[in-house]
């Protein structure tokens, strides 16, 4: 039996939720609760690599997953103009899964949630952890809503601004600017798109991701020095004027980036990261996902990361050794595999953005064809292995 019998999750996110599923499988008591209202969230896609679907098979989810999303095929390069670069696969498929599919960011909250309180998970929206204290036997907590419990472990799953990571630790571990910025839109896809395409332009890229129902998001990343504070009013306005410097006066998905200026949810996210070294646990209140380590997107591996964190952690939890030996054990496991998804993710953010000038873009369009497959070979059989 689990020496933890009653766990509260802060953050009702990819990470939270799966681990609140992983946690009622194996007969704990799990309460949830996040300071938003609903499952409303910023950004519209994110795709999920074979580890990550094999993590969502082992606590159930794997079916209703690929319901809601898509398998793709490799993510075609090409460069401004729109000659064809590369295929960059999303590594190799086994247990008969695929190797990337694409889900809608909302839709998989939803999912989650309805599957965590089938599993009898308490989530609470709209509420936060406004006091913790800890003693040997249990963690009081109380909420925003005048209410509060006691729990044998608390869980920080409350991403990158991690108001738990703050308690454990301070402003010790505070995010960090990376220089690159992301901007997404959803838009209506041309009929022609299949699969993702990127095109390289001048020190980034702009991409084109197809989603469910005729849609697909645009993104497009690039380095932005400072912190400029732009008016969300004009985020159609400013992406579209990214895009179109970024492909220059070429053609190529004209249309598709002209479509931004009608765009309506446009999400602008600088690529901030946190990595917190050895333990991310201070006695019974522990972070894990992004609120441990939020990485570059480069992998798309963040959120397959944060509930890899869960099911392990639920995994070593089954066992009934004494709580400390369990986070420790989840820590000599995950920090090794964590911290090379995310030092490897950052790397490609930089060979990206080392493209601003003609000679430097040809470089990098070379290194695309000839280095990034089997540098991309070796990280996919790093994620392809146990976790
Ligand atoms: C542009 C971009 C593209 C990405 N693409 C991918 C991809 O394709 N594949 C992939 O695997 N990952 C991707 N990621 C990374 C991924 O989105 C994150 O790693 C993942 O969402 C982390 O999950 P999490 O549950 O740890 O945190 P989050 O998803 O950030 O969830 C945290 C939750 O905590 C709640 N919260 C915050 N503060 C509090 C508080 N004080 N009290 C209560 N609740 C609180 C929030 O409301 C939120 O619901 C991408 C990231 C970006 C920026």
């Amino acid at each position: 039996m689990p020496e933890c019998q009653k766990i509260l999750i802060v953050g009702a996110g990819i990470g939270g939720l799966c681990t609140a599923i992983a946690l009622a499988r194996i007969g704990v008591e799990v309460e949830v609760i996040d300071i938003k209202p609903d499952n409303a969230v910023a950004g519209v896609g994110w795709g999920l690599r074979t580890n990550g679907l094999r993590a969502l098979r082992e606590i159930g989810l794997l079916e209703d997953t690929l319901a809601i999303g898509f398998p793709t095929p490799p993510l075609a390069y090409h460069d401004r103009q729109g000659r064809h670069v590369v295929d960059i696969p999303y590594g190799r498929q086994f247990d008969g899964m695929p190797n990337n599919v694409q889900l809608p960011r909302t839709g998989f909250l939803e999912m989650a949630s309805a599957r965590a309180r089938e599993y009898g998970c308490a989530i609470r929206m709209a509420t936060t952890a406004v006091d913790i204290e800890q003693d040997d036997a249990g963690v009081s907590v109380e909420f925003s809503d005048g209410s509060a419990g006691r729990y044998d472990l608390v869980i920080g799953f409350d991403g990158i601004n991690s108001s738990i990571r703050g308690y454990l630790f301070g402003d010790r571990y505070t995010p960090v600017r990376s220089g690159g910025v992301a901007w997404r839109a959803p838009v209506a896809a041309p009929a022609t798109l299949k699969g993702a395409l990127f095109c390289h332009g001048f020190g980034g890229k702009v991409g084109f991701v197809p989603l469910a129902g005729g849609m697909m998001y645009v993104i497009v990343t690039h380095f932005e020095a400072g912190r400029p504070r732009h008016n969300r009013a004009a985020f159609p306005q400013i992406m579209h004027r990214v895009a179109r410097e970024m492909m220059g006066d070429s053609p190529f998905m004209a249309e598709a980036i002209d479509s931004l200026l009608d765009a309506t949810n446009v999400a602008y996210t600088p690529l901030d990261t946190v990595m917190v070294p050895y333990p991310w646990h201070c006695g019974r209140v522990m972070i894990m996902g992004d609120a441990a380590h939020a990485m570059t997107p480069y992998l798309g591996s963040g959120a397959a990361m944060a509930i890899e964190d869960g099911v392990v952690f639920a995994e070593l939890l089954q066992s009934g050794d004494a709580l400390y030996d369990v986070q420790t054990r989840f820590m000599a496991q995950r920090y090794p595999r964590v911290k090379t998804i995310w030092d490897t993710s950052l790397q490609m953010m930089h060979e990206e953005f080392d493209s601003a000038t003609p000679e430097a873009l040809d470089r990098r369009l070379a290194h695309l064809v000839n280095e990034e497959p089997a540098a991309l070979d070796y990280v996919h059989r790093i994620l392809e292995s146990p976790y």
